[in-house]
């Protein structure tokens, strides 16, 4: 296997920068501190700003009155509805969120919402919603016209800690999981915490999935952040959410940086996808949240990885307690029983073979020796997939 390259720099508090977003009253008390943090990918450039009770929703609507020569809207009707519109007098797409936007019929209607309202390539195609959102309307935005300015306002944990940032755009295909896609960085993100309030739990743990990934691929002193700040997220503690989509934001940069175009370490933030795609596959996707599947399948690169790399079992152990604390079902049975769906072993071992990463019908796993230290492009033996799937 091949060996990650150790793109994360430091860690424990987050390091951004701290300039002011929208207005701020002098006497408000400050529930989140504004952060900007810089992304430079190739030749892009963009900040993510992060900040809490809807002054980031105010910087993306200045943002996007001084963007382009137009702007139009591609908006989770949800949302909308919880939050009131992003932006008014500006053509709007609603939608409605959920794995059944990424379809491509659905990128027909984008493409032909973007033609109608007479888009420009000097034009900005905006997002407001969660990942399924957010990834659809990148696509759109990397193909109309051969690609125009896309700008993310993400509305959900996983889309702000992960999907809002890294320019991977995606539909899926009855075949698997967002196999066709293009990258396409934003021109910027504004995450406002204060709009994960109204998330359903089943939303708010998907995000936690993506979020234990990634303190998995920074180090041990982040993984021990995590756990103490258990309690706090799932109160939804404005403050800890900030600083955990920041902290995630800065090590998904990190990563990205190092390799934009997902030939090498990058391949590292698909921890658990492997496992985690055929999964929702199998299920049916939509039947269970992306961040959900995730979850269980860093449990399952876990039980790989002690057997694979001989990795200290108690990883495992202490992956599956930190899910559980945040109300993550942890084995493949408890997902079994929690939604009801069958996930037959050989339905799983045979939706491995469409896994994009791999060569064809030759999947490749993600696994980790320890937290921060992760082993890339690791075939697994059929017999040890069957007896993780049993
Ligand atoms: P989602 O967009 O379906 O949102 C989940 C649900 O939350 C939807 O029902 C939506 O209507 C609702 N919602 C959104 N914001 C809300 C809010 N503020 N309050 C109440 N409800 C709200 O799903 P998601 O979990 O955000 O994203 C999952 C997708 O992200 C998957 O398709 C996955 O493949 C993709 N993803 C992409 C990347 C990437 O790098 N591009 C990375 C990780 C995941």
């Amino acid at each position: 296997p091949e060996e990650v390259a150790q793109a994360v720099r430091g860690h424990g508090a987050p390091q951004t920068r701290a300039p002011r977003i929208g207005a701020r009253d002098a006497g408000d008390a400050c529930v989140t501190d504004a952060r900007t943090i810089e992304v430079r990918a190739g030749d892009a450039r963009y900040g993510v700003h992060i900040d809490g009770r809807g002054r980031a929703l105010e910087a993306a609507r200045a943002h996007l009155a001084g963007v382009g020569d137009a702007v139009a809207l591609v908006q989770d009707a949800r949302v909308a509805e919880l939050h009131g519109a992003l932006l008014t007098d500006t053509p709007t797409l609603d939608l409605d969120g959920g794995e059944g936007v990424k379809e491509l019929d659905v990128l027909g209607r984008v493409l032909d919402f973007c033609a109608t309202a007479s888009l420009s390539r000097q034009s900005a195609l905006a997002s407001y919603g969660g990942g399924t959102i957010g990834d659809l309307t990148g696509l759109a935005a990397s193909l109309f016209k051969r690609g125009l300015d896309v700008v993310h306002v993400p509305t959900t944990l996983l889309a702000q800690v992960d999907s809002s940032v890294g320019g991977k755009t995606a539909i899926n295909l009855r075949a698997g999981k967002n196999l066709a896609g293009t990258f396409h960085h934003p021109g910027a993100v504004f995450c406002d915490t204060s709009v994960l309030a109204t998330l359903d739990d089943a939303d708010l743990r998907s995000g936690f999935g993506e979020v234990v990934k990634t303190m998995l691929l920074a180090d041990d002193a982040d993984l021990a952040a995590l756990e103490a700040r258990t309690d706090a997220l799932i109160r939804r503690d404005e403050d800890a959410l900030g600083d955990v989509v920041a902290r995630c934001v800065e090590v998904k940069r990190d990563v990205v940086e190092a390799d934009p175009d997902e030939r090498g370490p990058r391949r590292a933030l698909n921890l658990g996808h492997t496992f985690g795609h055929a999964i929702e596959r199998v299920a049916g996707f939509g039947t269970v949240p992306h961040g959900v599947a995730v979850a269980v399948g860093l449990g399952l690169a876990a039980d790989a990885s002690a057997d694979a790399l001989d990795a200290d079992p108690e990883l495992a152990d202490r992956i599956r307690a930190l899910l559980s604390r945040l109300g993550l079902p942890t084995s493949l049975d408890a997902l079994r029983d929690e939604y009801g769906v069958a996930l037959p072993a050989d339905d799983l071992r045979e939706a491995l073979r469409h896994d994009k990463k791999g060569a064809v019908g030759q999947p490749e796993f993600v696994l980790l020796r320890a937290p921060g230290d992760a082993a890339l492009g690791v075939p697994l033996e059929d017999a040890l997939l069957a007896r993780l799937f049993a």
